[in-house]
């Protein structure tokens, strides 16, 4: 096997094109290094990316911020600032393993490793954000809801690695949660996940609303019934009821170890509910 630390992205993309058989890129390695040892897959080139200053930067751009795809959970959250204006992304970021796993995982490797329980994903696709990919044919921007098409498979052509996500600037009076659901306090994988992004208008009514589902279906869920749930409501009893429903209709969940499908798309709701309340309390702070 052999292992390359290009400092450019031209360089990656370069390596991962020419390479006829299972190439893979490194970020933190904390799916990827599971998997080989594990023989789940045996790659024979591995491109490490943290070398590349592109993919390891946060910068404010266009009133919101670019995240490199290799920015680690532990960095995520030491941003002052992003943490300020998307607190739901970075937390959602900060449950994934432990302080360990922490100082390694990347939203890049999170997202790639191509599980619909990720927990930082439902986040990014609450908050409206973009993947900015490039590869041999150049760069391109995707919603980060299609970049998972099913468990284990992107909708990234042979060449292509995600250099950053690009979060948009946050309207005053928005605000975003995560929460998932796991059977343990930590070091778990989520039942269910919601991120639920929002914005007030001065009255207190909701004017916009994106709410994202994890691990109830083969890919994380953007699920516009239930924003169309809180749009044009104070978020009161009646519209929580109402995207609780939402929610809950939006499940195709599996059944496994971690929970039934009827539990899943119970909780579903249940977290729906919750980080909406949430999200609105921090609008609320402005
Ligand atoms: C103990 C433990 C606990 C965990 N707990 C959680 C948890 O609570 N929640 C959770 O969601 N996950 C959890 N995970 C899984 C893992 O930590 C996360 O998915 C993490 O975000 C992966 O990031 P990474 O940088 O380590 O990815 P890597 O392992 O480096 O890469 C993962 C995959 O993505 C590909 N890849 C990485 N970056 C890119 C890129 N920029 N462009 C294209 N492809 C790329 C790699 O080739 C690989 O296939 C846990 C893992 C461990 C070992």
């Amino acid at each position: 096997m052999r292992y390359e630390a290009p400092s450019s992205l031209d360089q990656a993309v370069a390596l991962l094109v020419n390479e006829g058989g299972v190439a893979r890129v490194l970020a933190g390695g904390t799916d990827l290094l599971v998997q080989m040892k594990t023989e789940v897959i045996e790659p024979v080139l591995l491109i490490d990316i943290k070398g590349i200053d592109e993919l390891r930067q946060i910068k404010e751009e266009a009133g919101g911020f670019r995240v490199g795809a290799a920015v680690t959970g532990a960095e995520l959250k030491e941003h002052a600032k992003l943490k300020l204006v998307w607190p739901g992304v970075v937390e959602a970021a900060n449950l994934i393993g432990s302080t360990q796993v922490q100082g390694r995982a990347t939203m890049g490797g999170n997202l790639c490793n191509g599980s619909p329980a990720a927990d930082s994903v439902p986040a990014l696709i609450a908050a409206g954000a973009k993947a900015t990919i490039v590869g041999p044919k150049g760069r391109r921007d995707l919603p980060v809801e299609d970049v998972m098409l099913a468990p284990r498979k992107l909708a990234l052509a042979k060449g292509e690695i995600i250099a950053s996500f690009l979060l948009p600037p946050k309207p005053a009076h928005s605000g975003d949660a995560y929460l998932r659901f796991i059977p343990r306090t930590e070091m778990d994988i989520a039942v269910v996940g919601c991120g639920v992004s929002l914005t007030l208008d001065a009255k207190g009514v909701c004017t916009a609303a994106r709410v994202s589902l994890g691990a109830v279906a083969a890919r994380p869920l953007l699920v516009a019934p239930a924003a169309a749930a809180l749009i044009g409501s104070k978020v009161d009893d009646a519209a929580l009821q109402k995207l609780d429903a939402a929610a809950q209709a939006a499940c195709q969940p599996i059944d496994d170890k971690r929970g039934t499908k009827e539990y899943r798309i119970k909780v579903a709701g249940v977290l729906a509910r919750r980080a909406a309340q949430i999200a609105l309390e921090r609008a609320r702070k402005g």
